[in-house]
Protein backbone atom coordinates (compact mmCIF):
# COMPACT_ATOMS: atom_id res chain seq x y z
CA UNK A 1 0.00 0.00 0.00
CA UNK A 2 1.65 3.68 -0.56
CA UNK A 3 1.51 6.43 1.83
CA UNK A 4 -1.41 8.24 2.14
CA UNK A 5 -0.95 11.73 1.14
CA UNK A 6 -4.17 12.36 -0.02
CA UNK A 7 -4.06 15.28 -2.76
CA UNK A 8 -6.08 15.78 -5.43
CA UNK A 9 -6.39 18.58 -7.72
CA UNK A 10 -10.40 17.77 -9.63
CA UNK A 11 -13.28 16.07 -8.48
CA UNK A 12 -13.60 12.86 -10.73
CA UNK A 13 -17.58 13.65 -12.16
CA UNK A 14 -16.29 17.78 -12.97
CA UNK A 15 -13.42 16.78 -15.90
CA UNK A 16 -14.67 17.58 -19.48
CA UNK A 17 -13.59 18.20 -22.70
CA UNK A 18 -11.95 21.53 -21.32
CA UNK A 19 -9.53 19.83 -19.34
CA UNK A 20 -7.67 18.18 -22.10
CA UNK A 21 -4.05 18.26 -21.72
CA UNK A 22 -4.01 18.91 -18.29
CA UNK A 23 -1.91 17.22 -15.00
CA UNK A 24 -4.49 16.45 -12.86
CA UNK A 25 -4.33 13.96 -9.31
CA UNK A 26 -7.64 12.03 -8.74
CA UNK A 27 -8.30 9.80 -5.44
CA UNK A 28 -11.09 7.48 -5.42
CA UNK A 29 -12.84 4.19 -5.42
CA UNK A 30 -12.51 1.65 -8.36
CA UNK A 31 -16.27 1.29 -9.47
CA UNK A 32 -15.11 -1.07 -12.30
CA UNK A 33 -12.03 -2.44 -14.10
CA UNK A 34 -11.60 -3.77 -17.91
CA UNK A 35 -8.32 -5.51 -19.71
CA UNK A 36 -8.45 -4.84 -23.38
CA UNK A 37 -5.04 -6.73 -24.33
CA UNK A 38 -2.16 -4.93 -22.56
CA UNK A 39 -4.36 -2.04 -21.32
CA UNK A 40 -6.21 -1.29 -18.23
CA UNK A 41 -9.23 0.69 -18.06
CA UNK A 42 -10.78 1.56 -14.42
CA UNK A 43 -13.28 3.35 -13.61
CA UNK A 44 -13.04 5.67 -10.75
CA UNK A 45 -15.63 7.18 -8.39
CA UNK A 46 -15.46 9.65 -5.61
CA UNK A 47 -18.62 11.79 -4.99
CA UNK A 48 -18.68 13.91 -7.73
CA UNK A 49 -18.92 10.68 -10.45
CA UNK A 50 -16.75 8.78 -12.17
CA UNK A 51 -13.87 9.25 -14.50
CA UNK A 52 -12.44 6.35 -16.69
CA UNK A 53 -8.31 6.09 -16.44
CA UNK A 54 -6.36 4.34 -19.05
CA UNK A 55 -3.33 2.45 -17.69
CA UNK A 56 -0.61 1.42 -20.82
CA UNK A 57 1.75 -1.26 -20.68
CA UNK A 58 3.90 0.93 -18.53
CA UNK A 59 1.87 0.90 -15.78
CA UNK A 60 -0.34 -1.67 -16.13
CA UNK A 61 1.37 -4.25 -14.02
CA UNK A 62 1.08 -1.20 -11.11
CA UNK A 63 -2.90 -2.26 -10.67
CA UNK A 64 -2.66 -5.91 -11.65
CA UNK A 65 -4.35 -6.94 -8.35
CA UNK A 66 -6.56 -4.19 -8.14
CA UNK A 67 -9.84 -5.14 -7.28
CA UNK A 68 -13.00 -3.08 -7.17
CA UNK A 69 -13.58 -0.85 -4.21
CA UNK A 70 -9.84 -0.13 -3.94
CA UNK A 71 -9.07 2.99 -3.46
CA UNK A 72 -6.64 4.65 -6.00
CA UNK A 73 -4.72 7.82 -6.23
CA UNK A 74 -3.93 8.22 -9.55
CA UNK A 75 -1.70 11.47 -11.63
CA UNK A 76 -2.13 11.85 -15.48
CA UNK A 77 -3.27 13.82 -18.24
CA UNK A 78 -6.88 14.83 -19.44
CA UNK A 79 -7.19 12.91 -22.99
CA UNK A 80 -10.16 13.31 -25.67
CA UNK A 81 -11.81 10.11 -25.86
CA UNK A 82 -12.15 8.19 -29.04
CA UNK A 83 -15.38 6.92 -28.44
CA UNK A 84 -17.35 8.98 -26.08
CA UNK A 85 -19.94 7.63 -23.58
CA UNK A 86 -23.06 9.84 -23.75
CA UNK A 87 -24.02 8.09 -20.90
CA UNK A 88 -21.67 9.63 -18.12
CA UNK A 89 -20.54 13.36 -17.67
CA UNK A 90 -16.95 12.42 -17.83
CA UNK A 91 -17.76 10.01 -20.94
CA UNK A 92 -15.69 12.58 -23.79
CA UNK A 93 -12.42 12.44 -21.59
CA UNK A 94 -10.57 9.46 -19.67
CA UNK A 95 -7.05 10.24 -17.89
CA UNK A 96 -3.69 8.58 -19.23
CA UNK A 97 -2.22 7.83 -15.79
CA UNK A 98 1.16 8.06 -15.78
CA UNK A 99 1.53 7.33 -11.28
CA UNK A 100 -0.55 5.17 -9.24
CA UNK A 101 -0.86 4.95 -5.03
CA UNK A 102 -3.01 2.10 -4.21
CA UNK A 103 -4.11 3.56 -0.93
CA UNK A 104 -6.04 0.68 0.30
CA UNK A 105 -7.54 -2.59 -0.59
CA UNK A 106 -11.11 -4.10 -0.28
CA UNK A 107 -12.75 -7.33 0.17
CA UNK A 108 -15.26 -8.34 -2.64
CA UNK A 109 -18.46 -6.20 -1.46
CA UNK A 110 -21.79 -7.98 -0.73
CA UNK A 111 -23.35 -5.75 -2.72
CA UNK A 112 -23.79 -4.15 -6.39
CA UNK A 113 -22.60 -0.64 -6.16
CA UNK A 114 -24.50 0.87 -8.87
CA UNK A 115 -27.58 2.99 -9.09
CA UNK A 116 -29.76 -0.12 -10.94
CA UNK A 117 -28.34 -1.99 -8.22
CA UNK A 118 -29.76 -5.75 -8.42
CA UNK A 119 -29.01 -6.76 -4.54
CA UNK A 120 -32.51 -7.02 -2.35
CA UNK A 121 -33.23 -3.97 0.15
CA UNK A 122 -32.54 -6.03 3.09
CA UNK A 123 -29.17 -6.89 2.07
CA UNK A 124 -28.24 -3.30 0.84
CA UNK A 125 -29.91 -2.04 4.46
CA UNK A 126 -27.00 -4.24 6.53
CA UNK A 127 -24.35 -3.32 4.36
CA UNK A 128 -25.87 0.63 4.32
CA UNK A 129 -22.49 2.16 4.37
CA UNK A 130 -21.63 0.57 0.77
CA UNK A 131 -24.93 1.29 -0.22
CA UNK A 132 -24.24 4.65 0.32
CA UNK A 133 -21.60 4.66 -2.26
CA UNK A 134 -24.07 4.91 -4.82
CA UNK A 135 -24.42 8.21 -6.50
CA UNK A 136 -28.78 8.25 -6.10
CA UNK A 137 -28.38 8.11 -2.23
CA UNK A 138 -25.53 10.64 -2.50
CA UNK A 139 -27.50 13.04 -4.46
CA UNK A 140 -30.48 12.49 -2.12
CA UNK A 141 -28.41 13.25 1.05
CA UNK A 142 -26.88 16.26 -0.73
CA UNK A 143 -30.62 17.45 -1.91
CA UNK A 144 -31.67 17.07 2.19
CA UNK A 145 -28.59 19.22 3.08
CA UNK A 146 -29.59 21.92 0.40
CA UNK A 147 -33.07 22.08 1.73
CA UNK A 148 -31.90 22.30 5.28
CA UNK A 149 -29.52 25.60 4.43
CA UNK A 150 -32.24 27.08 2.51
CA UNK A 151 -34.77 26.94 5.62
CA UNK A 152 -32.36 27.92 7.80
CA UNK A 153 -31.55 30.92 5.75
CA UNK A 154 -34.93 31.74 4.84
CA UNK A 155 -36.05 31.51 8.26
CA UNK A 156 -33.19 33.44 9.35
CA UNK A 157 -33.54 36.04 7.09
CA UNK A 158 -37.59 36.01 8.24
CA UNK A 159 -36.40 36.46 12.36
CA UNK A 160 -36.84 33.24 13.14
CA UNK A 161 -34.38 31.74 15.67
CA UNK A 162 -33.48 28.14 16.01
CA UNK A 163 -33.39 27.01 19.24
CA UNK A 164 -33.25 23.32 20.66
CA UNK A 165 -35.70 21.26 22.25
CA UNK A 166 -34.75 18.21 24.87
CA UNK A 167 -35.34 15.19 23.19
CA UNK A 168 -35.67 13.66 27.13
CA UNK A 169 -39.01 14.97 27.64
CA UNK A 170 -42.66 14.24 28.59
CA UNK A 171 -44.83 12.67 26.37
CA UNK A 172 -46.32 14.58 23.41
CA UNK A 173 -49.96 14.31 22.97
CA UNK A 174 -49.63 13.82 18.50
CA UNK A 175 -51.69 10.81 18.86
CA UNK A 176 -49.25 8.49 18.52
CA UNK A 177 -47.85 5.95 20.50
CA UNK A 178 -44.42 7.38 22.51
CA UNK A 179 -40.84 5.57 22.56
CA UNK A 180 -39.75 5.61 26.60
CA UNK A 181 -36.52 5.76 28.43
CA UNK A 182 -36.27 4.18 31.84
CA UNK A 183 -34.96 6.23 34.01
CA UNK A 184 -31.75 5.34 36.34
CA UNK A 185 -31.89 8.01 38.71
CA UNK A 186 -35.88 7.74 39.24
CA UNK A 187 -36.15 3.84 38.91
CA UNK A 188 -39.97 3.10 37.87
CA UNK A 189 -40.17 6.65 36.14
CA UNK A 190 -40.13 7.15 32.07
CA UNK A 191 -38.92 9.74 29.41
CA UNK A 192 -40.60 10.00 26.78
CA UNK A 193 -38.95 10.71 23.38
CA UNK A 194 -40.83 13.97 21.94
CA UNK A 195 -43.62 13.22 18.95
CA UNK A 196 -42.75 16.50 18.05
CA UNK A 197 -41.91 19.14 19.92
CA UNK A 198 -45.20 20.57 20.26
CA UNK A 199 -45.34 21.42 24.12
CA UNK A 200 -41.74 23.14 24.21
CA UNK A 201 -42.25 25.22 21.18
CA UNK A 202 -45.36 26.77 22.14
CA UNK A 203 -43.86 27.05 25.97
CA UNK A 204 -41.26 29.16 23.74
CA UNK A 205 -43.94 31.47 22.55
CA UNK A 206 -44.93 32.12 26.36
CA UNK A 207 -41.56 32.43 27.20
CA UNK A 208 -41.37 35.77 24.17
CA UNK A 209 -39.30 34.35 21.59
CA UNK A 210 -42.01 34.80 19.09
CA UNK A 211 -40.32 33.17 16.40
CA UNK A 212 -38.76 29.62 16.85
CA UNK A 213 -37.85 27.34 14.31
CA UNK A 214 -36.31 24.11 14.82
CA UNK A 215 -35.19 21.33 12.21
CA UNK A 216 -36.40 18.88 14.59
CA UNK A 217 -36.30 14.69 15.17
CA UNK A 218 -39.44 13.27 16.26
CA UNK A 219 -40.21 10.03 17.70
CA UNK A 220 -43.90 8.42 17.05
CA UNK A 221 -43.64 4.45 17.56
CA UNK A 222 -46.06 3.52 15.01
CA UNK A 223 -47.08 0.71 13.26
CA UNK A 224 -45.19 1.68 10.45
CA UNK A 225 -46.73 1.93 6.90
CA UNK A 226 -44.24 2.32 3.65
CA UNK A 227 -43.50 6.11 4.08
CA UNK A 228 -42.77 6.06 7.77
CA UNK A 229 -39.86 5.69 10.08
CA UNK A 230 -39.93 5.64 14.08
CA UNK A 231 -37.61 8.67 13.86
CA UNK A 232 -38.09 11.63 11.26
CA UNK A 233 -37.60 15.04 10.65
CA UNK A 234 -39.16 18.31 10.98
CA UNK A 235 -38.66 21.51 10.11
CA UNK A 236 -40.67 22.42 13.16
CA UNK A 237 -41.79 26.21 13.01
CA UNK A 238 -43.84 28.92 15.82
CA UNK A 239 -44.76 32.63 15.69
CA UNK A 240 -46.41 34.43 17.97
CA UNK A 241 -49.07 37.65 17.44
CA UNK A 242 -49.98 35.94 13.89
CA UNK A 243 -53.00 34.38 11.95
CA UNK A 244 -53.16 31.73 9.33
CA UNK A 245 -52.34 34.60 6.62
CA UNK A 246 -49.07 35.09 8.45
CA UNK A 247 -48.27 31.62 8.71
CA UNK A 248 -48.91 30.72 5.35
CA UNK A 249 -46.55 33.57 3.86
CA UNK A 250 -43.85 32.47 5.95
CA UNK A 251 -44.10 28.80 4.41
CA UNK A 252 -45.33 30.02 0.98
CA UNK A 253 -41.67 31.67 0.97
CA UNK A 254 -40.02 29.01 2.37
CA UNK A 255 -41.35 26.54 -0.46
CA UNK A 256 -40.98 29.17 -3.31
CA UNK A 257 -36.79 29.36 -2.15
CA UNK A 258 -36.71 25.47 -2.09
CA UNK A 259 -38.04 24.24 -4.90
CA UNK A 260 -36.03 27.52 -6.71
CA UNK A 261 -32.64 26.72 -5.18
CA UNK A 262 -33.09 22.68 -5.74
CA UNK A 263 -35.36 22.91 -8.75
CA UNK A 264 -34.83 25.52 -10.42
CA UNK A 265 -38.28 25.69 -10.33
CA UNK A 266 -40.53 29.00 -9.73
CA UNK A 267 -43.71 28.35 -7.68
CA UNK A 268 -46.48 29.73 -9.36
CA UNK A 269 -49.09 31.71 -7.91
CA UNK A 270 -50.86 28.21 -6.93
CA UNK A 271 -51.07 28.06 -3.43
CA UNK A 272 -54.58 27.08 -3.52
CA UNK A 273 -56.78 27.33 0.11
CA UNK A 274 -59.89 24.91 0.12
CA UNK A 275 -62.04 24.20 3.29
CA UNK A 276 -61.94 20.81 4.18
CA UNK A 277 -65.52 20.29 3.78
CA UNK A 278 -65.45 21.43 0.51
CA UNK A 279 -62.25 19.48 -0.36
CA UNK A 280 -63.84 16.00 1.12
CA UNK A 281 -66.92 16.81 -1.27
CA UNK A 282 -64.56 17.46 -4.17
CA UNK A 283 -61.60 15.11 -4.08
CA UNK A 284 -63.19 12.76 -1.50
CA UNK A 285 -59.30 13.34 0.42
CA UNK A 286 -58.06 15.46 2.69
CA UNK A 287 -54.76 15.21 0.75
CA UNK A 288 -55.49 15.29 -2.92
CA UNK A 289 -53.02 15.30 -5.73
CA UNK A 290 -54.15 18.36 -7.39
CA UNK A 291 -52.11 18.03 -10.48
CA UNK A 292 -54.96 16.80 -12.12
CA UNK A 293 -59.00 17.55 -12.47
CA UNK A 294 -61.55 14.33 -12.29
CA UNK A 295 -63.55 15.79 -9.24
CA UNK A 296 -66.48 13.82 -8.02
CA UNK A 297 -69.46 15.25 -9.01
CA UNK A 298 -72.64 15.34 -6.93
CA UNK A 299 -75.21 13.54 -8.75
CA UNK A 300 -78.08 12.71 -6.10
CA UNK A 301 -80.61 15.78 -7.47
CA UNK A 302 -80.86 13.73 -10.98
CA UNK A 303 -82.64 10.51 -9.07
CA UNK A 304 -84.71 12.41 -6.63
CA UNK A 305 -87.38 10.47 -7.58
CA UNK A 306 -86.14 7.73 -9.05
CA UNK A 307 -87.75 4.06 -9.13
CA UNK A 308 -84.26 2.89 -8.95
CA UNK A 309 -84.77 1.04 -5.35
CA UNK A 310 -80.70 1.33 -4.84
CA UNK A 311 -80.78 5.21 -5.22
CA UNK A 312 -83.90 5.49 -3.58
CA UNK A 313 -83.61 3.77 -0.46
CA UNK A 314 -79.73 5.14 -0.42
CA UNK A 315 -81.46 8.77 -0.85
CA UNK A 316 -84.16 8.04 1.70
CA UNK A 317 -81.60 6.90 4.29
CA UNK A 318 -80.34 10.35 4.26
CA UNK A 319 -76.94 9.08 1.78
CA UNK A 320 -75.53 10.53 -1.64
CA UNK A 321 -75.20 9.46 -5.19
CA UNK A 322 -71.84 10.71 -6.60
CA UNK A 323 -69.20 10.25 -9.29
CA UNK A 324 -66.41 11.15 -11.45
CA UNK A 325 -65.84 11.21 -15.08
CA UNK A 326 -63.25 10.01 -17.00
CA UNK A 327 -63.19 11.28 -20.52
CA UNK A 328 -62.09 9.14 -23.47
CA UNK A 329 -61.92 5.56 -21.23
CA UNK A 330 -64.55 3.63 -21.63
CA UNK A 331 -62.98 1.50 -24.05
CA UNK A 332 -60.02 0.99 -21.70
CA UNK A 333 -61.94 -0.78 -18.65
CA UNK A 334 -63.69 -4.12 -19.80
CA UNK A 335 -65.82 -6.11 -17.85
CA UNK A 336 -62.86 -7.25 -15.46
CA UNK A 337 -61.05 -4.29 -15.42
CA UNK A 338 -64.45 -2.97 -14.23
CA UNK A 339 -64.82 -5.82 -11.76
CA UNK A 340 -61.03 -5.33 -9.96
CA UNK A 341 -62.62 -1.67 -9.52
CA UNK A 342 -65.76 -2.99 -7.89
CA UNK A 343 -63.44 -5.28 -5.70
CA UNK A 344 -61.15 -2.43 -4.83
CA UNK A 345 -64.11 -0.26 -3.35
CA UNK A 346 -65.62 -3.01 -1.99
CA UNK A 347 -62.72 -4.35 0.11
CA UNK A 348 -61.30 -0.86 0.87
CA UNK A 349 -63.37 1.45 1.08
CA UNK A 350 -66.42 -0.41 2.57
CA UNK A 351 -68.48 0.77 -0.35
CA UNK A 352 -71.77 -1.81 -1.36
CA UNK A 353 -71.18 -1.51 -4.68
CA UNK A 354 -69.72 0.19 -7.76
CA UNK A 355 -71.70 1.06 -10.81
CA UNK A 356 -70.89 2.39 -14.06
CA UNK A 357 -72.01 3.90 -17.11
CA UNK A 358 -70.36 4.28 -20.80
CA UNK A 359 -71.17 7.03 -23.72
CA UNK A 360 -70.91 4.20 -26.91
CA UNK A 361 -72.25 5.52 -30.20
CA UNK A 362 -74.24 8.53 -28.36
CA UNK A 363 -76.01 5.45 -26.19
CA UNK A 364 -75.66 5.58 -22.18
CA UNK A 365 -74.67 1.83 -21.55
CA UNK A 366 -73.28 0.32 -18.34
CA UNK A 367 -74.35 -2.07 -15.59
CA UNK A 368 -77.11 0.89 -14.31
CA UNK A 369 -78.11 1.87 -18.10
CA UNK A 370 -81.04 -0.36 -17.76
CA UNK A 371 -82.41 0.80 -14.64
CA UNK A 372 -82.55 4.15 -15.19
CA UNK A 373 -85.63 6.05 -16.66
CA UNK A 374 -84.75 8.15 -20.18
CA UNK A 375 -85.12 11.28 -18.20
CA UNK A 376 -82.21 10.60 -15.74
CA UNK A 377 -80.22 9.80 -18.23
CA UNK A 378 -80.88 12.99 -19.89
CA UNK A 379 -79.91 15.09 -17.18
CA UNK A 380 -76.46 13.32 -16.47
CA UNK A 381 -75.67 13.38 -20.44
CA UNK A 382 -75.97 17.50 -19.94
CA UNK A 383 -74.83 17.76 -16.46
CA UNK A 384 -71.55 15.77 -17.08
CA UNK A 385 -71.27 16.91 -20.54
CA UNK A 386 -70.79 13.60 -21.25
CA UNK A 387 -69.65 12.65 -24.57
CA UNK A 388 -68.80 9.19 -26.60
CA UNK A 389 -66.39 7.15 -25.33
CA UNK A 390 -66.51 8.66 -21.47
CA UNK A 391 -66.89 6.57 -18.14
CA UNK A 392 -68.77 7.27 -15.44
CA UNK A 393 -68.36 5.64 -12.22
CA UNK A 394 -71.16 5.91 -9.71
CA UNK A 395 -71.27 5.31 -6.12
CA UNK A 396 -74.30 5.30 -3.76
CA UNK A 397 -73.90 5.06 -0.23
CA UNK A 398 -72.98 7.65 2.96
CA UNK A 399 -71.79 10.44 2.39
CA UNK A 400 -68.29 9.22 3.95
CA UNK A 401 -68.23 5.90 1.94
CA UNK A 402 -68.78 7.64 -1.50
CA UNK A 403 -65.88 9.98 -0.95
CA UNK A 404 -63.30 7.68 0.64
CA UNK A 405 -64.49 5.15 -2.29
CA UNK A 406 -64.53 7.87 -5.22
CA UNK A 407 -61.60 9.72 -4.17
CA UNK A 408 -59.31 6.73 -4.31
CA UNK A 409 -60.77 5.55 -7.55
CA UNK A 410 -59.94 9.35 -9.16
CA UNK A 411 -56.32 8.43 -8.01
CA UNK A 412 -56.04 5.12 -9.23
CA UNK A 413 -57.75 5.92 -12.56
CA UNK A 414 -55.43 8.92 -12.82
CA UNK A 415 -52.16 6.99 -12.30
CA UNK A 416 -53.86 3.88 -14.51
CA UNK A 417 -54.59 6.32 -17.56
CA UNK A 418 -51.58 8.80 -16.75
CA UNK A 419 -53.27 11.54 -16.09
CA UNK A 420 -51.03 12.83 -13.89
CA UNK A 421 -48.26 14.95 -15.61
CA UNK A 422 -44.79 14.00 -14.89
CA UNK A 423 -42.65 14.73 -11.68
CA UNK A 424 -41.92 18.31 -12.37
CA UNK A 425 -45.79 20.29 -11.76
CA UNK A 426 -45.65 20.53 -8.34
CA UNK A 427 -49.12 21.75 -7.16
CA UNK A 428 -49.88 22.90 -3.36
CA UNK A 429 -53.14 23.27 -1.77
CA UNK A 430 -54.34 24.45 1.78
CA UNK A 431 -56.35 22.51 3.54
CA UNK A 432 -58.26 24.36 6.13
CA UNK A 433 -61.20 24.27 8.80
CA UNK A 434 -60.44 20.62 9.80
CA UNK A 435 -62.78 19.09 11.90
CA UNK A 436 -61.34 19.72 15.85
CA UNK A 437 -62.68 15.77 16.64
CA UNK A 438 -62.60 12.37 15.64
CA UNK A 439 -64.81 9.84 17.01
CA UNK A 440 -63.04 6.83 18.22
CA UNK A 441 -64.91 3.51 17.72
CA UNK A 442 -61.78 1.66 19.81
CA UNK A 443 -62.43 4.24 22.74
CA UNK A 444 -65.48 5.24 22.33
CA UNK A 445 -64.59 8.91 22.76
CA UNK A 446 -63.85 11.85 20.78
CA UNK A 447 -60.34 12.14 20.30
CA UNK A 448 -58.61 15.27 18.46
CA UNK A 449 -58.45 15.57 15.22
CA UNK A 450 -54.97 17.53 14.97
CA UNK A 451 -53.88 17.99 18.78
CA UNK A 452 -55.49 19.17 21.78
CA UNK A 453 -54.02 21.99 21.63
CA UNK A 454 -55.43 23.52 18.82
CA UNK A 455 -57.57 26.69 18.58
CA UNK A 456 -61.91 25.44 17.64
CA UNK A 457 -62.95 28.08 15.18
CA UNK A 458 -64.68 31.13 17.04
CA UNK A 459 -67.91 30.61 16.02
CA UNK A 460 -67.88 26.78 16.81
CA UNK A 461 -66.91 27.36 20.75
CA UNK A 462 -70.40 27.15 22.50
CA UNK A 463 -70.99 23.24 20.27
CA UNK A 464 -67.45 21.87 22.07
CA UNK A 465 -69.77 19.58 24.45
CA UNK A 466 -73.39 19.39 22.44
CA UNK A 467 -72.00 19.19 18.92
CA UNK A 468 -68.77 17.93 19.18
CA UNK A 469 -68.95 16.46 15.61
CA UNK A 470 -69.72 19.88 13.95
CA UNK A 471 -67.17 21.76 15.85
CA UNK A 472 -63.99 22.85 13.10
CA UNK A 473 -60.63 23.94 14.28
CA UNK A 474 -57.97 26.21 13.23
CA UNK A 475 -55.83 23.43 11.92
CA UNK A 476 -54.76 23.32 8.76
CA UNK A 477 -52.28 21.01 6.29
CA UNK A 478 -50.21 22.01 3.70
CA UNK A 479 -50.68 19.28 0.57
CA UNK A 480 -48.51 18.63 -2.33
CA UNK A 481 -48.52 16.15 -5.29
CA UNK A 482 -50.99 13.96 -3.32
CA UNK A 483 -48.93 14.36 0.00
CA UNK A 484 -49.53 15.30 3.07
CA UNK A 485 -46.55 17.89 3.57
CA UNK A 486 -46.87 19.97 6.93
CA UNK A 487 -49.94 19.94 9.71
CA UNK A 488 -49.93 22.78 11.92
CA UNK A 489 -53.03 24.96 13.38
CA UNK A 490 -53.50 28.38 15.57
CA UNK A 491 -53.17 27.67 19.40
CA UNK A 492 -55.69 27.95 22.43
CA UNK A 493 -53.55 30.87 23.94
CA UNK A 494 -56.50 31.09 27.03
CA UNK A 495 -57.04 28.94 30.15
CA UNK A 496 -60.52 28.64 30.53
CA UNK A 497 -60.82 27.22 26.43
CA UNK A 498 -57.36 24.90 27.06
CA UNK A 499 -59.13 23.16 29.85
CA UNK A 500 -62.61 22.80 28.46
CA UNK A 501 -60.81 21.38 24.87
CA UNK A 502 -59.27 18.41 27.33
CA UNK A 503 -62.58 18.14 28.52
CA UNK A 504 -64.49 17.82 25.48
CA UNK A 505 -62.05 14.87 24.78
CA UNK A 506 -62.43 13.20 28.17
CA UNK A 507 -59.33 14.45 30.02
CA UNK A 508 -60.47 15.48 33.54
CA UNK A 509 -59.41 18.72 35.14
CA UNK A 510 -57.33 16.48 37.03
CA UNK A 511 -55.91 14.49 34.40
CA UNK A 512 -55.01 17.23 32.53
CA UNK A 513 -52.93 18.96 35.48
CA UNK A 514 -51.37 15.31 35.87
CA UNK A 515 -50.43 15.41 32.10
CA UNK A 516 -49.87 19.03 31.02
CA UNK A 517 -49.87 21.18 34.81
CA UNK A 518 -47.01 22.80 33.94
CA UNK A 519 -48.42 24.01 30.29
CA UNK A 520 -51.76 24.76 32.09
CA UNK A 521 -50.24 26.83 34.46
CA UNK A 522 -48.14 29.06 32.01
CA UNK A 523 -51.10 29.91 30.66
CA UNK A 524 -51.79 32.29 33.42
CA UNK A 525 -49.18 34.90 32.56
CA UNK A 526 -50.09 36.38 29.89
CA UNK A 527 -49.76 33.69 26.78
CA UNK A 528 -49.78 35.55 23.35
CA UNK A 529 -51.86 34.40 20.11
CA UNK A 530 -49.50 31.64 18.56
CA UNK A 531 -49.18 29.11 15.80
CA UNK A 532 -47.30 27.44 13.77
CA UNK A 533 -46.71 24.24 11.50
CA UNK A 534 -44.45 20.82 11.25
CA UNK A 535 -43.03 20.00 7.87
CA UNK A 536 -42.18 17.16 7.37
CA UNK A 537 -38.82 16.74 6.09
CA UNK A 538 -38.40 13.29 4.69
CA UNK A 539 -41.25 13.78 2.37
CA UNK A 540 -40.42 17.13 0.74
CA UNK A 541 -37.49 15.39 -0.07
CA UNK A 542 -39.37 12.72 -1.69
CA UNK A 543 -41.35 14.67 -3.57
CA UNK A 544 -38.00 16.66 -4.64
CA UNK A 545 -36.56 13.57 -5.26
CA UNK A 546 -39.19 11.98 -7.42
CA UNK A 547 -38.76 8.40 -5.08
CA UNK A 548 -41.78 7.26 -3.20
CA UNK A 549 -39.28 5.30 -0.78
CA UNK A 550 -38.86 7.32 2.64
CA UNK A 551 -35.65 5.03 2.67
CA UNK A 552 -33.93 6.76 -0.28
CA UNK A 553 -33.75 10.19 1.79
CA UNK A 554 -32.86 8.86 5.02
CA UNK A 555 -29.06 8.06 5.52
CA UNK A 556 -29.75 5.36 7.98
CA UNK A 557 -32.81 4.18 7.71
CA UNK A 558 -34.80 1.11 9.44
CA UNK A 559 -37.18 -1.43 7.90
CA UNK A 560 -40.69 -1.19 7.43
CA UNK A 561 -41.04 -3.44 10.43
CA UNK A 562 -38.50 -0.66 12.66
CA UNK A 563 -35.04 -3.16 12.67
CA UNK A 564 -31.82 -1.33 11.83
CA UNK A 565 -30.70 -4.79 10.13
CA UNK A 566 -26.73 -3.28 10.11
CA UNK A 567 -26.79 -2.81 13.96
CA UNK A 568 -28.94 -4.92 14.51
CA UNK A 569 -31.24 -2.34 16.48
CA UNK A 570 -33.36 -2.74 18.64
CA UNK A 571 -31.49 -5.78 20.73
CA UNK A 572 -30.69 -6.98 24.38
CA UNK A 573 -28.85 -5.25 26.80
CA UNK A 574 -26.95 -7.16 29.86
CA UNK A 575 -29.10 -7.57 33.08
CA UNK A 576 -26.47 -5.07 34.96
CA UNK A 577 -28.07 -2.45 32.88
CA UNK A 578 -31.58 -3.60 33.36
CA UNK A 579 -30.83 -3.68 37.69
CA UNK A 580 -29.48 -0.22 37.79
CA UNK A 581 -32.99 0.83 36.05
CA UNK A 582 -34.92 -1.33 38.31
CA UNK A 583 -36.44 -3.07 35.51
CA UNK A 584 -37.05 -6.86 34.66
CA UNK A 585 -38.13 -8.70 31.73
CA UNK A 586 -41.82 -10.57 31.89
CA UNK A 587 -41.75 -11.18 27.88
CA UNK A 588 -38.60 -11.77 25.75
CA UNK A 589 -39.18 -11.57 21.80
CA UNK A 590 -37.28 -14.56 20.44
N1 LIG B 1 -46.83 19.20 16.19
C1 LIG B 1 -47.63 19.12 14.98
C2 LIG B 1 -47.34 17.83 14.25
O1 LIG B 1 -46.32 17.20 14.45
C3 LIG B 1 -47.37 20.24 14.05
C4 LIG B 1 -47.91 21.53 14.56
O2 LIG B 1 -49.06 21.60 14.98
O3 LIG B 1 -47.15 22.51 14.47
O4 LIG B 1 -48.13 17.43 13.40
Amino acid sequence: MGEQIMERTHENGTLRLANVGEKVTLVGWVAKRRNLGSLVFIDLRDRSGIVQLTFDESIADAVKDVRNEYILQVTGTVEKRKDANPKIATGEIEIHVESVNIVNSAETAPITIADDTDTSEDTRLKYRYLDLRRSILQQNLILRHRVCMVARNVLDKQGFVEVETPILARSTPEGARDYLVPSRIYNGKFWALPQSPQIYKQLLMIGGMEKYFQIARCFRDEDLRADRQPEFTQIDIEMSFGDEDTIFAVVEDLMQNIFKETKNYTLEDHFVRIPWAECMRRFGSDKPDMRFGNEIQDITSVFENTEFQVFKNTIENGGIVNCVKFENAADKYSRKGLDQLQDFVKHGFKAKALAYLKMENDVLTGSIAKVLSEEEKAKLVEQLGLANNDLVLVIADNARIVQASLGALRVRLGHELNLIPTETTYKFLWVTDFPMFEYSEEDERWVAAHHPFTAPKEEDVDKLFTDPGHVSSRAYDLVLNGYELLSGSIRIHSQELQAKVFEAIGLSLEDAKARFGFFLDSFRYGTPPHGGVGIGLERLIMVLAGTDNIRDVVAFPTTNSSFDLMSEAPNVVDKKQLDILGIEISKQEK
